[in-house]
């Protein structure tokens, strides 16, 4: 039955009194982004309640204008938010809404091509963490004709890195791309074109043919506390690790004097078994300098043979009053029951 204006109305107004307000709004649809943008055009307190706003979108190509329509409405009507994340597929245009004031945020994730992007990061000085997926087709990273300077938290692709990255960033994810034709992290990280000495917090995807990854990471990266390494892409799980290299793995952790936590995850394995526990006290013994313990480093954590979410062994090394201890648990349950720590 079609409703009447009269009716429509009322059944707004009601939807309106019994919508509680609430900080977090995550849209897969565009109905309900539609449906929201009508209650908080009815009741503006709706939206400028709103701190953070997710979109994970596929559409069509027939809903493709109406969104972009539409999510300029939405993003006018909660001029609080904080933490706006894009992912919409295919990618849309932002022009129409780029140019929409949002002064508190802060925090933006985005699947769209780094071109499409250009005219709404352009325009966000206050923005202090940048999340960002594929370049797309351009040859060069758009994004570096902004000053970037504002951001320190990134997480970007190995490819658009080196003409991203600035020496203020205290926080830096790299991503490989998931196709192939990924360049070493290590060269990526050798390319950077200013020395990180204020970058704290690392989290690299690399693969196992990166042999010199903690070499180059300790040389570019002197001040890390927080690293975190994720090895990509099939290998055979007993091709060489760079930590097959016990002196110079041993020596590029020394290098890293401010290093608090490390993080592994691997298809291989830290000694030739995964799991043997007396060959695996040896390597970490040589890892953590042995009788020239390292200075800060007092947690290691390393899944291996990490296959799928339920295989493998996870390792754990702790310091605790100067005493090195490990323990073991498969994959199946992970660390304390959780992944969190190896993602
Ligand atoms: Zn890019």
């Amino acid at each position: 039955m079609v409703s009447t204006r009269s009716q429509r109305k009322a059944q707004l107004a009601a939807t309106v009194s019994t919508t509680p307000l609430v900080e977090l709004k995550i849209f897969q649809d565009l109905e309900s982004i539609i449906s929201f943008t009508e209650v908080a055009t009815v009741q503006p307190e709706h939206g400028a309640a709103i701190h953070e706003l997710a979109f994970f979108l596929n559409i069509s190509s027939l809903q493709r204008e109406i969104l972009e329509r539409t999510l300029s409405i939405c993003l006018s009507l909660t001029p609080n938010v904080e933490i706006l994340t894009l992912w919409i597929y295919p990618p849309i245009s932002v022009a129409t809404f780029a140019s929409i004031p949002l002064p508190r945020l802060e925090v933006f994730r985005s699947s769209l091509p780094h071109r499409a992007l250009l005219p709404f990061v352009a325009t966000r000085p206050a923005l202090r963490a940048l999340d960002l997926g594929s370049c797309g087709r351009a040859r060069t990273c758009t994004l570096s004709t902004l000053s970037l300077q504002h951001i320190n938290d990134l997480t970007c692709r190995t490819s658009c890195a080196p003409r991203l990255v600035h020496q203020h960033l205290d926080r830096l994810r790299l991503v490989m791309n998931d196709f192939g034709g990924n360049p070493l992290t290590s060269a990526v990280i050798s390319s950077f074109p200013v020395a990180m000495h204020h970058l704290q917090i690392l989290t690299v995807e690399f693969t196992a043919a990166d042999l010199s990854i903690l070499r180059v990471i300790a040389i570019h990266i002197p001040a890390l506390r927080n690293l975190k390494m994720l090895e990509r892409f099939k290998a055979n799980k007993h091709a060489p690790r760079a930590w097959d290299d016990r002196t110079g793995w041993s020596s590029a952790l020394r290098k890293l004097s401010q290093l608090e936590q490390l993080v592994i995850r691997t298809d291989g394995a830290v000694a030739h078994a995964a799991g043997d526990h007396i060959a695996e006290r040896e390597a970490f013994r040589k890892w953590v300098g042995g009788a020239r313990p390292h200075p800060t480093l007092r947690y290691i954590a390393v899944w291996q043979r990490c296959r799928a979410d339920n295989y493998g062994v996870i390792s754990e090394w702790s310091r605790e009053d100067g005493i090195w201890t490990g323990k073991w648990s498969d994959g199946v349950n992970g660390v304390d029951g959780s992944y969190e720590v190896f993602a």
